[in-house]
């Protein structure tokens, strides 16, 4: 008997409401699964501790979760607190703290679900964007001077640095050749930044040349974008820096159906720190409490998790029981066209999963 520990962190808004429907779900797949168990602890951080304590969570927090299998994250941001306090002071803390400096991002149309592409079009969605998740844009490096006087400045300094480019590079070639078509995108702006992503174009090349078995094309990032919603299905891999994916990822969540359905996983692919796996939306305030949520994203995040813990088998299941219950149509939330709220949707999924096994989905959560 395999028992995961992992780390709950609900933190703002609709977070906890979709993580703790995630732990019910997969507290229905162990319940199953004889070999398949989890040791969950909770986490109270978030901006109601900020509140509380003058911090996103405690000082050791790190050292409190290190030793765990992986971080179950829900979302953090507050309406009433600056970004740069919520984000920094616990997602980003995370991230950086544990060098996950690996974002992946699946996409795809679920069975049922209608996008606001044709379907012909919409149809042909099958992405893994690989986000540079540790430097670029978002190193936070920069600064502010000379405060309110008329010379004021303010800067962020994207860093690229050749250790950084050459790790997600290695890392999004490796999971692009694992995947049937052998197709990676590379994205970038060198035409307008000269400097910072020109060396990322140079370093891609030099690592891309060691995976002869792999197509690769390249991209300006404002073009991507077209190519996302005119051509779909010439894309499969997608690597891109911080920024970038960041953009492009919620545009891949749009054309996938919902921001409520994408998933992401933040890893540090030399597991010496454990990784996170959160849904890609924010804290969505407008509905919090209402029970309204969306918890499909929470629960292909679950799906993802077990991926990469080794429970293939139950990460199999568990998209399976997803998809079972997007193709059905009957317990969809009002994001997707439905009105079946979290609970409904939360259920659905565990009554799905009874009649489904690892064989019902060809897919891993990626
Ligand atoms: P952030 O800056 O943290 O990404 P945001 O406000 O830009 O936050 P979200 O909080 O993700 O973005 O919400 C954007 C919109 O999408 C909101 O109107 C919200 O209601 C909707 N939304 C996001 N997630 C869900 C979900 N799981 N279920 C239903 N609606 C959702």
């Amino acid at each position: 008997m395999s028992s995961h520990r992992i780390a709950v962190i609900g933190g703002d808004g609709i977070g906890p409401e979709v993580v703790e429907a995630g732990v019910k779900v997969l507290e229905a797949l162990a319940a199953t699964e004889p070999d398949l168990a989890f040791e969950f602890e909770r986490f109270d951080w978030g901006s109601d501790y900020y509140r509380r304590n003058g911090r996103m969570m405690p000082q050791d927090g790190l050292a409190q979760i290190e030793g765990v299998d992986a971080i179950y994250f829900g979302s953090v941001g507050d309406p009433d607190l600056p970004d740069d306090i919520t984000l920094w002071g616990l997602r980003l803390a995370i991230c950086q703290g544990f060098d996950q400096y690996a974002n992946v991002r699946p996409t795809r149309l679920l069975p049922g679900l209608t996008g606001p592409l044709r379907p012909e079009l919409g149809q042909q969605i099958d992405w893994v964007i690989v986000r540079e998740n540790s430097e670029g844009e978002y190193a936070g490096v920069g600064g502010r001077a000379h405060r309110g006087l008329p010379i004021e400045v303010g800067m962020d300094v994207a860093v690229f640095t050749r250790a950084g480019i050459e790790r997600i590079a290695q890392f999004a070639c490796e999971l692009a050749i694992s995947r049937p078509r052998k197709l990676l995108t590379v994205v970038t702006k060198s035409n307008a930044q000269r400097h910072g992503m020109v060396f990322w174009d140079e370093v891609v090349r030099e690592v891309v040349r060691d995976y002869p078995g792999l197509t690769v094309d390249w991209m300006l990032v404002d073009a991507m974008t077209q190519r996302m919603v005119n051509k779909p299905g010439s894309i499969d891999t997608v690597l891109a820096t911080n920024l970038h994916a960041d953009i492009l990822s919620d545009l891949a969540a749009a054309l996938g159906g919902s921001l409520g359905i994408g998933s992401t996983a933040n890893i540090n692919p030399s597991r010496s720190r454990p990784p996170m796996f959160e849904p890609i939306h924010g804290s969505a305030f407008d509905i919090t409490g209402k029970g309204v949520a969306n918890p499909l994203g929470a629960f292909w995040t679950a799906s993802l998790m077990l991926d990469h813990l080794g429970e293939q088998a139950a990460a199999r299941r568990l998209m399976a029981a997803i998809e079972t219950v997007t193709d059905r149509g009957e317990y969809l939330s009002p994001d997707l066209g439905g009105s079946a709220r979290t609970a409904e949707v939360t259920a659905a999924v565990i009554a799905a999963l009874s009649g489904v096994n690892s064989t019902s989905s060809s897919r891993l959560a990626g």
